[in-house]
Order: C-alpha cells, then sequence, then structure tokens
C-alpha cells in the first residue's frame, strides 16, 4: 500500500489533472491513498479572500469570482458534459465559503481569525479533491472520495493544529478500511482536519504531512510526493540555473534542510515516516518512469555536495537593555517566552554582551511582537532582507551567493553557513 501526494502545481490546471489517471494507471491492483492540495495557488487566494472579507474590503467579492471562475474552467474542461454531478460539489463548496464571508463580513462575527481562516481555506482541498475524484471515475478508475477532516483529528490551534494521534489513528482505519472494500484507492485531502466542531489546518505547505500520517497509520510502504521538479534538487530552481539532484537523502539531513526553509518536503513530514522507516519519494508527474529522490533512513549515502536555501522577506531584529544592562539568562527567558507568545519562529539568534539579534520571517504577528518587546527593551529592525544558508559550504558557493550583497550577520558550524543579506 502506497500514500501519493499530489502537491498544487500538480493539480493546477485541467492538463495537470489529466495527467493523475496516467500515473495511477502504473500502480493497478495496488491499494493506495492519494492525497491532493489546492489547486495551484488557491490557498494564496483563499487567504486573500479571508483578508478582505475580514477588514470589509470590497475587493473580497472580486477575489471570490476569480477563484470560482478559475476552477469552474477546469471543470468544463474536464467535463464536458454540463450536468455532470461535478458541478452541483463545486457550487455547493462555493455556497460554503461564500456563507463564511458573509459571516466574516458581518456583524456577528465572534470567532477569532485564525479559525475563520481555516473555515473559509479549507475549502480549496475539498474542490481540489472533488475535481479529481470525478475526473478518475470518469476515465474508468474507481476510487472513493474521503473527507480528510473525519480522519485527522486535531485539537483547536488553528493554522498550525496539533495531530491527536490515537483518535486519527481509529478515524483512519475505520474510514480507510470500510472504502478499500469498495475501491483499491482512496482520493482524500492533504492539509486539512478537524477539532470536533470546525475544521482545522496544519500549517501551509501542510499537505506532506497529511500524506506522511496516513502513511504512519497505515504502515504504507512508502509515500511518492509527485512534483514539477525530478527530484529532491540542492537549491531552489527559482532561483539557480544550475541545480544538481539530490538522489538519496537522509531523514536527518532532509530534517536539516527542510528547517532552513528547503522548500521541497514540509519539515513536520519526516517524524512519522521515520518512526516507520517508510522512504519518501519525490518524483516528477512529467516524467513518472524516471528515478527521483529517495529520503530514508540510511546516512552514508547522503551527499555532501553544497545545497543552497533562500528565503526571502526576512526580518533582522536587534534587542538590546534599555540600561546597558547584559542580555544574560533572564531577559532571554522573557524574550522566548514574548516569541513563543506571539508564535514566531526564530530563523536564526546571536547574542553579544548587550544584544540580541534574530532573524524572522516577515509575518502579520510580527508587528505585535515588536510592540510588545518595546515595553522593556530597545529594538531596532530592519527588513526586506534575505537569508541565506548553505549546507555542506564551500568558499566556492559562498562567493557565488554573496557578491554584491552586504552581508548584516553570519554564522557558521562545520557543516552549514547561514547569513542574513541585503
Ligand atoms: N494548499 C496548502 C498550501 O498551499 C497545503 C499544501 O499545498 O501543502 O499551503
Ligand atoms: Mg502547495
Amino acid at each position: 500500500m502506497r500514500i501519493f501526494k499530489f502537491g498544487g502545481a500538480s493539480v493546477k490546471d485541467s492538463e495537470s489533472v489529466r495527467n493523475i489517471p496516467k500515473i495511477l494507471s502504473g500502480y493497478r491492483g495496488e491499494k493506495l491513498v492519494v492525497i491532493i492540495s489546492a489547486m495551484g495557488k488557491t490557498t494564496n487566494a483563499l487567504e486573500a479572500i479571508t483578508r478582505a472579507a475580514y477588514d470589509n474590503d470590497a475587493k473580497a467579492e472580486q477575489l471570490f469570482q476569480n477563484l470560482y471562475d478559475y476552477h469552474m474552467q477546469i471543470a468544463e474542461e474536464l467535463f464536458p458534459d454540463e450536468k455532470h454531478e461535478i458541478f452541483a460539489q463545486l457550487e455547493s463548496l462555493f455556497d460554503d465559503l461564500r456563507s463564511w464571508m458573509e459571516v466574516l463580513a458581518g456583524k456577528e462575527r465572534e470567532l477569532t481569525y485564525d479559525m475563520y481562516y481555516d473555515q473559509m481555506v479549507s475549502v480549496g482541498e475539498l474542490l481540489s479533491t472533488r475535481i479529481v475524484n470525478n475526473h478518475l471515475q470518469e476515465e474508468g478508475i474507481g476510487n472513493t472520495w474521503l473527507d480528510a477532516r473525519e480522519m485527522i483529528i486535531t485539537d483547536n490551534t488553528y493554522r498550525d493544529a496539533l495531530i491527536d494521534w490515537q483518535r486519527t489513528h481509529d478515524k483512519i482505519m475505520e474510514k480507510t478500511g470500510n472504502a478499500w472494500k469498495d475501491s483499491d484507492i482512496i482520493v482524500s485531502q492533504g492539509f486539512i482536519g478537524h477539532d470536533g466542531e470546525y475544521s482545522t489546518t496544519l500549517g501551509r505547505e501542510g499537505s506532506d504531512f497529511s500524506a506522511a500520517i496516513f502513511a504512519n497509520v497505515l504502515d504504507a510502504e512508502e509515500v511518492v510526493v509527485w512534483k514539477d521538479v525530478p527530484g529532491y534538487l540542492n537549491a531552489d530552481p527559482a532561483y539557480f540555473s544550475d541545480t544538481i539532484k539530490l538522489d538519496r537523502i537522509s531523514y536527518t539531513e532532509s530534517i536539516e534542510l527542510a528547517f532552513f526553509g528547503a522548500k521541497i518536503i514540509h519539515p513536520k513530514t519526516i517524524r512519522p515516516l521515520k518512526n516507520k522507516s517508510i522512504p519518501l519519494l519525490v518524483k516528477s508527474f512529467l516524467e513518472p518512469e524516471a528515478d527521483g529522490s529517495i529520503i530514508h533512513e540510511d546516512m552514508s549515502s547522503d551527499s555532501l555536495m553544497p545545497s543552497c536555501i533562500i528565503k526571502q522577506g526576512q526580518v533582522l531584529i536587534s534587542i538590546s537593555s534599555r540600561d546597558f544592562s547584559f542580555i544574560a539568562e533572564t531577559h532571554l527567558h522573557k524574550i522566548f517566552g514574548m516569541f513563543a507568545g506571539h508564535r514566531c519562529r526564530i530563523n536564526l539568534m546571536q547574542n553579544s554582551a548587550i544584544s540580541f539579534s534574530v532573524c524572522v520571517d516577515d509575518i502579520s504577528r510580527l508587528p505585535g511582537l515588536i510592540s510588545e518587546l518595546q515595553k522593556e527593551f530597545s529594538v531596532k529592525y530592519n527588513d526586506g532582507l534575505q537569508l541565506i544558508t548553505i549546507r555542506h559550504y564551500d568558499k566556492e558557493t559562498i562567493n557565488k551567493l554573496t557578491v554584491g550583497k552586504d552581508i548584516l550577520l553570519e554564522q557558521r558550524s562545520r557543516v552549514t553557513v547561514q547569513m542574513v543579506v541585503k
């Protein structure tokens, strides 16, 4: 039994969706759970709709219409029969989205922003899986659509929900067990779960993690993440033209790479796989026969070639005491408490006698954190920066990546160098 995961790029238009049955037909007779993300940039669009509706911004209407048209166009291309049941399913999901928008814009709003966010943003995966489920059916590939919210049971940390493993285990076993009586293939959503009362999401790019949860619970043979790149590359092809594929990567190395911001796999994905020694394959949906990359236990075959990770939109905050006292443990304890309280993850930190510097993502919770810090400390910050991380660095790679840039902060260990640059 295998778990397949298709990300947003692999379902971004009707042509990509048509690719899925081609890939699946190579696995006839095998049990599969196919986890799918929202189509293309749908999650970003839903985020924008949520924001606009919350702010009572008239833009919300147009954004909603664009997302509706985008999905309807894909559906029309895939399902020539305008009476096909997919259209009613999509309409009903858009109706749900519309109702949430009305609640958000209305006076009776009583939930937190993050809670509304999850109710609205989770619709993206419901739309995409309905389209794929029906398309596979049309292509003669019998499959059962399951609602991940009935299986992935979480707490109520909206936008970053924690898994209740015991209940998730029981639900996955029950629902997939029943579904497999009817068909070998199960189609379900990545990224979304449920806390018993409301929908939740597992954090951006969380579909990989969903796939790993299913794999862990079901003791899958392997997880295959189907991508628009040939495998796990040593750098993001959006920034580098000379990327090299890493053929074999250990769990440990991939956790490090993901932690530093390598986009290919969500950092939470590895642990559930490692605990059961389930390999993860990254393969190209354009070349399904090609080898791709494998992430597994074995550390002996880790490549030592430099891997480069660039994080944009970084802010460097430097915090110092007002009375010129040392930034020591008691201060740090307080500072870390504030970062945790605002759920602001530190990407890099460094301290000197009287100041403590951190590099963080420019997230919407940052201004709140900064004003809390300012109550006790003197705070300076610099935004619009990049964080460059090089694993297995060499001089040549450092020079290449920093030419013409101002290095504001640098940290080196034996294997990794990180630099905050302007
Ligand atoms: N659709 C979600 C996102 O874009 C989850 C995922 O793609 O993994 O963040
Ligand atoms: Mg995605």
